[in-house]
């Protein structure tokens, strides 16, 4: 969180002795509150004041990292509660969760499943980014052995459940170095998960229902293991919400350094289609990692999409380049279709016409990434924007008709296109599922 320059003045000597080049402290405090100079500018600055200045300007909420064989995950360091007050930075992790009561072909078919779980949506691959092995098997040689498995059949950072923590040692060791799974205590494994991750510098989740005292509990040990996170346990639905953004609004609104750590949850032991209503709504309010235990894929893409959704930047519009494209193999005879480079906008078409296996040419106008309707309401889709993309596209020369198709929802512009670009206009549907019926229906070269 950004001090402003009064907060840092305070810090100083106040002797305006001029040594950091500044004639006065003041004039230095509001060069480092604008990030135009660091603090060591300044000689005279005691330990104090430097330790105090530097915990004070660290993130209100920790960043924690995991990371598997090949990268890293990391979550946390939020700076704001709502996403539109500026934007969610990193998103929530979805872990899937691996008994290691399951034999080892079982564990091989659930990793399959985990690695299957990638999809492609508007423009961009989606998928889980962890693996949790739970210890139910009360084993800890088998915790450690199926903990392996997962984490070299997946190659995804771990989360290491278990109520026994010389099981969670067997596991962190089974793994090599240079791989730090977040270790998750239960039941009486506190005290040996803390050595633990303070000897192997491992994260570690903390689990208490009671907010307060799990305050306590981080206040006392996030000296020596900085990398924690939080979890309420096995709450009903809004109580972990409530708890999760009781945690957040402390930790931002009133930097209550104690619960300024990113929140695992859990939506587990329930039918797949509850499971991922659930995870979605701890996705929005505000979880860090949320553990699922289906594999179903129509349950986790719901997830991944809405997690998708809620971080992308609002600040930014997501957007195609505004240009030709091809949707599969499209001839000289087949359709032009007229749309905007909003990304959610161009997909929708793109898909539609994929999924139906036709073939067409896709023009998105650039609209600064605004949908259809947004963009002919601020004038950013009408005639003389359209007429520029296709004179700049050359498409003419790729067609032996002279048609385009144009969103139903602006079909009351088809007229003046068609006097501005001296092409045939033609409303095709308001909505992106008409495509394929209104070109197998409708469409006449
Ligand atoms: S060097 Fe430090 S004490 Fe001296 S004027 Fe600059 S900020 Fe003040």
């Amino acid at each position: 969180m950004a001090l402003t320059g009064l907060e840092i003045f305070k810090h100083l000597p106040k002797t305006n002795c001029k040594e950091c080049g500044f004639p006065t402290c003041l004039a230095f405090a509001m060069k480092v509150a604008a990030g135009q100079e660091g603090l060591d500018s300044c000689p005279k600055m005691t330990d104090e004041a430097r330790l105090a200045l530097s915990a004070a300007s660290a993130p209100p909420q920790r960043l924690v990292k995991l990371v598997g064989p090949q990268g890293e995950f990391a979550v946390g360091q939020e700076t704001v509660m709502f996403r539109h007050d500026e934007t969610f930075h990193n998103p929530t992790g979805v872990a899937i969760l691996v008994s290691d009561a399951l034999s080892n072909a079982e564990i091989q078919a659930r990793c399959q499943a985990i690695k299957a779980l990638r999809f492609h949506r508007v423009g961009t691959d989606i998928s889980v980014d962890l693996a949790a092995v739970q210890n139910t098997s009360a084993n800890g040689a088998k915790f450690a052995a199926a903990a392996k498995a997962v984490s070299e059949q997946t190659s995804l950072p771990l989360v290491l459940i278990s109520p026994d923590g010389t099981a969670l040692k067997q596991a962190a060791e089974a793994l090599g170095s240079g791989i730090k799974p977040l270790l998750v205590p239960t039941d009486g494994a506190l005290d040996s998960a803390v050595e633990l991750a303070k000897e192997k510098k491992l994260p570690l989740c903390l689990t208490n229902v009671d907010l307060e005292a799990l305050s306590s509990l981080t206040e006392k040990l996030s000296a020596n293991v900085p990398d924690l996170m939080i979890c309420p346990g096995n709450l009903p639905s809004p109580k972990v919400i409530e708890y999760l953004s009781v945690a957040r609004r402390a930790a931002l609104k009133k930097k209550y350094r104690p619960l300024g750590f990113p929140a695992l949850v859990y939506a587990t032991g329930q039918d797949p289609a509850k499971a991922a209503i659930q995870a979605s709504a701890y996705v929005a309010k505000y979880a860090g990692i949320v553990v699922l235990d289906t594999v179903e894929p129509w349950a986790v893409v719901a997830v991944l999409t809405t997690r998708q959704n809620i971080y992308t930047d609002p600040r930014k519009p997501v957007q195609v380049e505004p240009k030709l494209y091809d949707s599969g193999q499209p001839g000289d005879k087949d359709p032009l279709l007229i749309t905007t480079n909003f990304s959610l906008s161009f997909y929708s078409v793109e898909s539609e016409l994929t999924a139906a296996r036709l073939s067409a040419r896709i023009l998105a106008v650039d609209t600064e990434g605004t949908s259809v309707l947004t963009a002919w309401a601020a004038d950013k889709f009408n005639p003389e924007t359209i007429t520029k993309a296709l004179n700049n596209s050359q498409v003419q020369n790729l067609l032996k008709h002279h048609k385009v198709v144009i969103p139903g929802h602006v079909a009351v512009i088809s007229a003046s296109l068609a006097d501005e670009c001296g092409w045939e206009v033609l409303v095709g549907p308001k909505e992106a599922s008409g495509i394929p019926s209104y070109i197998k229906n409708d469409w006449k070269p």
